[in-house]
């Protein structure tokens, strides 16, 4: 049997288990997948059990902390610098980013475009990806953080500038105001269990095309809500999440899931995490 994993700290209920051990029944493999977490301190002894799985993939604080471990890159993850799927091949360690993938295919699948206004909310790690995403595609970027992270936007719009020739307008997250065009949130406000927070007013998504939140519990933000009370399209985190699962496959077996699988998926999961707070 072959072992995956995802590895972090804290995982806590993590719903990557469920959707891995689901894509591996669909191709028809034999493969566990667990979690492993543990704290940053035990990384450098934690290496030799990274090399024994097939490959794994990895959340907060790893993104980045592995880098420097890896054998090989792929270009996106790089550009983003941050990782999220490795491949083990004779023990060594090759990253690659599924994130963006995720978000480019969720996109797709609601008939999203990354053109015009693109307004991202956050300047983390998802939102330097979607920001330099974005720039990379072509849409007008603006990046608005909250004060204490101004200077990590100005430094995704520097890196813009220097990689991709491209501008990224940076602004204060609180003045925003006027046509923002594709509204994304980066940031975790309007997350379980502190549902009732949005990272910007009802104004701001008044003046938006369209919206994608990256959070995926709740399934509906008020974000969100807001959205489709104003009949706009609105798009949330799940399908990410599970498009970025079926993008890590696709790059260790080379699997395509269609989006009708997918979509499938998505909706399985939503019901899996709606028992799962039912149950509290
Ligand atoms: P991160 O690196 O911690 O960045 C979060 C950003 O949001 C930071 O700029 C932070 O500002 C800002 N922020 C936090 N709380 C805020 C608030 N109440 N109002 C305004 N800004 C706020 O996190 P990340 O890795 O980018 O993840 C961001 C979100 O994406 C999380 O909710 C995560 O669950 C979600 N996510 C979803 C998927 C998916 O597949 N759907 C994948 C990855 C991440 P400071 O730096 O000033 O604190």
């Amino acid at each position: 049997m072959l072992h995956y994993a995802l590895i972090g700290h804290p995982l806590g209920h993590s719903l990557s288990p469920q959707i891995h051990r689901r894509l591996f029944q669909l191709e028809g493999m034999e493969a566990d997948y667990l979690l492993d977490d543990f704290p940053p301190q035990e990384l450098e002894a934690h290496l030799p059990i990274l090399r024994r799985y097939a490959a794994f993939n990895i959340t907060i604080p790893y993104k980045t902390a592995l880098l420097d471990r890896l054998a090989g890159i792929s270009e996106n993850a790089r550009l983003y610098g941050s990782v999220n799927a490795v491949q083990v091949k004779d023990g060594r360690l090759y990253g690659d980013n599924t994130d963006c993938t995720g978000f480019l295919r969720t996109l797709e699948s609601a008939g999203l475009a990354l053109r015009g206004p693109v307004c991202v909310a956050g300047a983390g790690g998802v939102g330097r990806m979607f920001a330099l995403e974005a720039a990379r595609q072509g849409a007008q970027v603006t990046l608005a953080a909250r004060a204490s992270s101004l200077d990590k936007a100005r430094q995704v719009a520097a890196e813009a500038r220097e990689k991709l020739g491209a501008e990224i307008a940076v602004r204060p997250l609180e003045t925003l105001a006027g046509p923002v065009g594709l509204l994304i949130n980066a940031t975790p406000a309007g997350m379980y269990p502190r549902v009732d927070a949005a990272p910007v007013p009802r104004a701001v998504v008044e003046e938006a095309s369209a919206v994608f939140d990256c959070i995926y519990n709740p399934s509906q933000t008020l974000l969100l809500q807001w959205a489709r009370e104003l009949g706009k399209p609105a798009v949330g985190g799940m399908g990410m999440l599970v498009w970025q699962a079926a993008a890590a496959h696709e790059l260790w077996h080379g699997t395509r899931f269609s989006h009708r699988v997918v979509g499938q998926l998505i909706q399985e999961m939503e019901a899996v995490l709606a028992e799962r707070e039912a149950q509290g």
